[in-house]
């Protein structure tokens, strides 16, 4: 008899929320656990997940299971069927089958914030949600970008606080030796947190002193003024998407890094909701 078994690179897990912690006045902790947790894996650095947050008045969010989920998940009626956002791990510790992810509270971490922020803003212990994240039992781990090559010299990393889960991973993550260049865009200096890391770090954080998100340039104007190491560099940038384009087109037009060597990605658009 053959007993065949298809393992995706991702699978959906239940959690519950056990504990939550306010690391900065924007920046929320939620801690999950669940058995389901024993399952999932995690590659650190960047490591991206997907969030199902149930509707405000429902306990736990319905997600439908088996082969065609997604077409099913889609057809659900609007006030039932959850919204999915994306999320950084921003660590995990299989023993303990526990997940932590920090969430910013954007807008007024209420209604309006959207359905991340705005589920995070009021998250309580007891409070279910499903996450999709890589299956353990799946080999390569998915999900990750954060992959400087072999023969890297230094490492510029950038972004906003919904990139600082990401870059806080990735710069614990640098080996001693190794030269980064690390920016963190932060609603005021109330947001800035300790990273710790064995590699020679450089790190710059740049405050919007309350000011909107979008269009200060402010990772644009920091970064174009810094004399970059000599040697091949790596570069990761993430946070608001139109910030983001133009400080990569300002590393590969003027500063003449290849395109291959740096890594980018929008993480929200102002006005847009992305899943
Ligand atoms: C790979 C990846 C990893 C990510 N990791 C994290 C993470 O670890 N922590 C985290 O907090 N976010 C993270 N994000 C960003 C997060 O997915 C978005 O901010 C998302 O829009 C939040 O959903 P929401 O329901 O709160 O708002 P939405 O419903 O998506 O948007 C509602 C409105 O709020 C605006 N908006 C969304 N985010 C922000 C913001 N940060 N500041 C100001 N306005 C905003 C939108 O432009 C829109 O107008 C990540 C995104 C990606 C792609």
């Amino acid at each position: 008899m053959t007993t065949t078994e298809t393992v995706e690179p991702y699978a959906l897990f239940r959690a519950t929320v056990v504990r939550t912690s306010q690391v900065t006045p924007r920046l929320r902790r939620i801690t999950f656990r669940g058995p389901d947790l024993a399952g999932m894996a995690s590659a650190g650095l960047d490591q991206r997940i997907k969030l199902f947050f149930p509707p405000p008045g429902h306990d736990e969010p319905v997600v439908p299971e088996g082969e065609n989920w997604y077409a099913e998940f889609r057809a659900m009626p609007d006030d039932v069927r959850p919204a999915i956002r994306t999320y950084t791990v921003r660590d995990f510790r299989p023993d303990a089958l526990e997940l932590d992810v920090d969430i910013v509270l954007h807008g007024d971490g209420h209604a309006g914030s959207g359905p991340g922020a705005s589920w995070a803003g009021r998250a309580a212990v007891g409070d279910r949600v499903a996450i999709l994240a890589p299956d353990a039992r799946h080999t390569p781990i998915l999900g990750y970008e954060f992959k400087p090559p072999a023969d890297t010299a230094w490492s510029l990393v950038a972004g906003d606080e919904t990139a600082l889960p990401a870059i806080t991973a990735i710069v614990e993550s640098l080996p001693s030796g190794r030269q980064a260049l690390v920016f963190v865009e932060v609603d005021s200096l109330a947001e800035v947190t300790p990273m710790p890391s064995a590699a020679d770090v450089v790190l710059t954080w740049l405050s919007r002193a309350g000011a909107p998100a979008v269009g200060g340039g402010l990772l644009r104007a920091a970064i174009g003024r810094t004399t970059f190491p000599q040697g091949r560099p790596y570069a990761w940038l993430a946070g608001e998407s139109s910030a983001i384009t133009d400080l990569r087109r300002h590393l590969v037009n003027e500063r003449d890094i290849d395109k291959e060597l740096v890594y980018f990605s929008g993480y929200w658009l102002l006005g847009s909701a992305i899943e």
